[in-house]
């Protein structure tokens, strides 16, 4: 057995870092109002309910462009969509380097964007769309028609099987009315897939569907947007009030929409572990590297046993964490990635856990620096906290493995 990574994995690393340096380097130096201590307040426009610039759009644009064009940005994408439908080992492995790079235009946290897209909505609708609703793909990846996912509502969220949503069929068309909550990018998006029960009774895992809503269709009304801990941010309360669409709306099946949400999450959970991983390995390389060059009572910081001790067990974690990641990505390449959920949620919840600890301790070795703008640990940790509530919260990823250890709703029990 060999724990390294295939050498075609670590010959890609290299080519993206050669790209970042000759193509987003450049760029990223001629905006750097969006990337020092005044980013937030460059990125974020504020007389429009805090949504992002349309100028820091446009830079985001320009690097996902120039990404393409190098044949990264597609990286991870099925075939049918121009993508080279890379292994969950290399996506993984990608998202890690690029994170432990710290941050840059070449793998930005706000809105998710990175040479190498994250795209989970778009192998959904490779997988389940027709011809027409296909038309997306190209549009979601150019960022040219983007298609935005309302699942949660003021009422619900971890709980999705008791939506309060309803559609409505009148003919061959549906009536759907309910509210949405953390809709994010639905303001810029050309359509917005919305779940709604449109069978069954709460609580049930069918009876939800899945419907693709143009957003200019009469009585769908983005209300406000939420202000969140990570600004600028997009993440809006939508309204649908009486809003009919046709039956061919419906993406998958009528009644099997929480299929179509649990793909869209899963194919996230693990890149955003990954992610997580090398954001906490670039933190603690960076506290340790400066814990050598401060001198504090005339001595390094680094010979500290209380400076030491904290980021030793932060960088044994993060070697463990980072090898499950690497080894169930593995593990998803071999067989069908639904039946490893609870392998896939423990790098989920303790990746993200792992990533907000480090960057909290990168803050603490860097002292008052450490919690200033000027430094990125901050805004490391601003992003990485959302991922401990987002695509499944930390007790809903333990649910998930607590329904294999007791064997609970039909999965296995472990032995
Ligand atoms: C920045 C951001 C962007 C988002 N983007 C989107 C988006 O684009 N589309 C979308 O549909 N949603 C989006 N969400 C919503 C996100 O998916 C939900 O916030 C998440 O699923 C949790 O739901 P909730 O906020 O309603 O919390 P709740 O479900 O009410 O949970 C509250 C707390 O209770 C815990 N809890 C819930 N159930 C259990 C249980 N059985 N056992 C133990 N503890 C439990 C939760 O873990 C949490 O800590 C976004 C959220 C944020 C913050």
């Amino acid at each position: 057995m060999d724990f390294q990574l295939p050498a075609e994995i670590t010959a890609k690393l290299a080519e993206l870092d050669a790209f970042i340096e000759a193509e987003i380097k450049p760029l990223e130096a001629e905006n750097m109002q969006f990337f020092d201590h005044r980013r937030e307040n460059a990125r974020t426009d504020w007389d429009n309910d805090g949504r992002p610039r349309a100028e820091w759009r446009a830079l985001i644009a320009e690097m996902e462009k120039r990404a393409d064009r190098a044949g990264h940005l597609r990286m991870g994408l099925p075939k049918s969509c121009g993508g080279q439908a890379a292994s969950n080992l290399m996506v993984a492995a990608i998202r890690e380097h690029l994170a432990a790079k710290g941050l840059g235009l070449h793998n930005d946290l706000q809105d998710e964007s990175s040479i190498v897209g994250n795209f989970p909505i778009v192998p959904v609708l490779a997988a389940y769309g027709t011809p027409e609703q296909k038309l997306y793909i190209d549009g979601i990846i150019t960022g040219e028609m983007h298609l935005s996912f309302a699942l949660t509502e003021p009422g619900h969220g971890s709980d999705a099987t008791w939506l309060d949503t309803t559609a409505k069929r009148d003919g061959d068309h549906w009536v759907i009315n309910g509210m949405k909550r953390w809709n994010s990018q639905v303001a810029r998006a050309h359509g917005n897939l919305v779940f709604a029960r449109s069978s069954g009774k709460p609580g049930d895992a069918d009876g939800i569907t899945a419907f693709i809503v143009p957003t200019a269709t009469p009585g769908h009304t983005v209300l406000f947007n939420h202000w969140t801990f990570n600004m600028p941010s997009d993440h809006a309360e939508t309204e649908l009030k009486d809003v009919r669409v046709p039956n061919s709306a419906i993406l998958y099946k009528e009644g099997q929409g929480l299929q179509v949400a649990q793909r869209f999450i899963h194919e996230n959970r693990i890149r955003q572990a990954a992610a997580s991983a090398g954001a906490a390995r670039y933190c603690i390389a960076e506290a340790a590297k400066y814990a050598r060059s401060r001198i504090a009572f005339g001595e390094p910081l680094s010979k500290k046993q209380a400076i030491q001790f904290p980021l030793v067990e932060l960088y044994a974690e993060c070697e463990m964490v980072r090898n499950f990641i690497f080894k169930t990505a593995w593990q998803m390449d071999r067989q069908d990635a639904l039946e490893i959920s609870d392998m896939v949620s423990i790098c989920n919840f303790r990746a993200n856990r792992l990533c907000c600890e480090a960057a909290d301790r990168a803050m603490q070795t860097h002292g008052g620096m450490g919690y200033s703008r000027a430094m990125p640990f901050e805004h490391i940790y601003r992003h990485h906290r959302r991922y401990r509530i987002t695509e499944g919260s930390e007790e809903v990823q333990m649910r998930r493995v607590a329904q294999y250890l007791f064997g609970f709703a039909g999965k296995r029990a472990t032995q």
